[in-house]
């Protein structure tokens, strides 16, 4: 069991490798076990959706895994995942960046943020408008937030069968990234695509993809 999934891994990386795109292993609803497999094969980034699982979870496993927390965070439980939390890639308005801010000042440390952007259709889906993120950057709002380092975006696609909408999203997300880099070369990381849209994403230039059930589905 624990070997497939293991395949499923190294055959993902290797891909991945080919085009120079980062993985970070989606590791939600994940046994301890089943990610001490992957990390025994060599592999150190992880991503969770949720702060009480991610809790739970790091005490059980080797202290070198970079963890990054891709979902939704209340602003109340930013305290659980510091100063230890190695990148928060949800980061999707201004009272979370305070909240942040002001628990790592207190820590002493700065911390890794992407910025999530609102690019599908879906009004569930979190992160900031389009306008919003330009605005944040040409206004200069990020040095309100000193101890937060802003080294990227984040974003998903609608979930849909067409290609032709998820691609014409993650071109507009590509877009942003690429303008605000212009002027702002702190940005490193343009995190998009999953399981079901990840090719799409490499082809329209992602440099970080997040993947789950691809790697851990067992067939
Ligand atoms: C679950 C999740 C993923 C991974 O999705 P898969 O379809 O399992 O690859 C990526 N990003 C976020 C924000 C997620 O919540």
């Amino acid at each position: 069991m624990n070997s497939i999934v293991v395949e499923n891994y190294l055959r993902l990386k290797q891909e991945l490798d080919n085009y120079g795109v980062d993985l970070i292993v989606v590791s939600k609803g994940q046994s301890t076990q089943l990610i001490r497999a992957i990390y025994n094969a060599g592999h150190r980034d992880f991503g969770e959706n949720r702060v009480q699982e991610l809790r739970k979870k790091k005490p059980e496993l080797p202290e070198d895994i970079n963890w990054h927390m891709i979902g939704h965070l209340q602003s109340n439980k930013v305290k659980y995942l510091l100063p230890w939390i190695y990148m928060i890639q949800s980061v999707d308005r201004q009272s979370l960046m305070q909240e942040l801010n002001k628990r790592s000042d207190k820590h002493n440390i700065s911390v890794d943020c992407l910025i999530e952007v609102h690019i599908a259709k879906e009004e569930s889906k979190h992160g900031m408008t389009i306008e919003e993120v330009y605005q944040f950057f040409e206004t200069e709002q990020y040095k309100n937030y000193p101890n937060l380092n802003f080294v990227g975006l984040m974003g998903m696609a609608t979930y849909t069968n067409d290609t032709s909408i998820i691609r014409s999203e993650f071109r507009t997300l590509r877009r942003i990234f690429e303008d605000i880099k212009h002027d702002f070369p702190e940005f490193k990381h343009l995190s998009m695509g999953m399981s079901n849209d990840y090719k799409i994403a490499i082809e329209e230039g992602t440099t970080m993809v997040r993947i789950g059930s691809l790697i851990f589905s067992k067939q």
